[in-house]
């Protein structure tokens, strides 16, 4: 039997067996240590320890940079229930040939350019998935680094004509695609924040937040794009300003014209004239 932990060689205590949690595919055992610091790196391993090895987990540990900031990181594992978690991809994915991948991968790969696309590496494993999950005829209009605000998966926003579609594929795992119909989203929000601004996508059962780590600047450009495409109620209501204030000027004018009539300087005629366009405008 293992009595050593199959990272660092320690042996093992009952604390570290007492769970029989800390087994890996291979039948290596984690100390509690070694747990902790692997799922640091990516939480996950948490749900699904036994589907690694202990390779996956060397791997993980000495590649595995992902560090969005270590006060952040502790502040995520403890809040990590949330019901605005992202969920894996089921249906999210297509099937689909390789020659058809290769194809779709050539055009996102052009939109990309065309958008001036400023993402991260770290979302080079979410944008290898689009071909999969975009459909054929779906383009890209607007794309940031972007990941679930109380999660440590990189990930990325994609904004096409049909939806808003959030893409996470942390190391060893399968892509997690949550997908926002445009029907479905009743308006977007911004919090500003020096470094990480929060882009919020409100729908009829929930508002999920994202956070922007990688370039506030492009988070901004992104949301500015479309809060224009989502906030409708909110230009609808800048325009009703717009409506009211005109009314106000139009009622101010006829007042003018009401007394250039008494003066005798319009005649009964010009201004019913003026009154008709004036009254028109409204
Ligand atoms: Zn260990």
């Amino acid at each position: 039997m293992n009595d050593h932990c199959g990272l660092c060689g320690a042996k093992l205590t009952s604390m570290d067996t007492m769970l029989g949690e800390n087994k890996l595919s291979d039948g290596n055992i984690l100390c509690n240590k070694c747990l902790e610091k692997a799922s640091n790196i990516n939480q996950e391993l948490l749900y699904s320890l036994s589907d690694f090895s202990i390779d996956d987990i060397k791997s993980l540990i000495e590649n595995g940079k992902i560090d969005p900031g270590t006060d952040h990181q502790n502040k995520i594992t403890e809040e990590s229930q949330n019901e605005n978690l992202p969920t894996v991809a089921s249906s999210g994915s297509n099937i689909i040939s390789p020659d058809f991948y290769k194809k779709r991968r050539k055009e996102i790969k052009n939109q990309l350019e065309q958008l001036n696309a400023n993402l991260s590496m770290f979302t080079k494993g979410e944008i290898k998935e689009l071909p999969r999950i975009l459909f054929a005829d779906e383009t890209i209009l607007a794309i940031t680094d972007a990941q679930f605000s109380k999660t440590v998966d990189a990930g990325i926003l994609v904004v096409t004509q049909k939806r808003i579609i959030s893409v996470s594929k942390a190391m060893f795992s399968l892509v997690k695609v949550n997908d926002f119909p445009n029907e479905t989203i009743k308006e977007v929000s911004f919090v500003s924040h020096f470094l990480s601004p929060i882009i919020k996508i409100h729908t009829d059962e929930k508002i999920v937040e994202f956070e922007c780590f990688n370039d506030k600047d492009d988070a901004e450009k992104f949301y500015s794009f479309i809060k224009k495409i989502y906030n409708k109620e909110e230009a609808k209501k800048q325009l009703d300003t717009v409506k009211q204030v005109s009314s106000d000027a139009v009622l101010e004018q006829l007042e003018k014209l009401g007394q250039l009539r008494e003066g005798g300087i319009l005649t009964e005629e010009e201004f019913a004239e003026q009154k008709r366009k004036l009254l028109g405008k409204l």
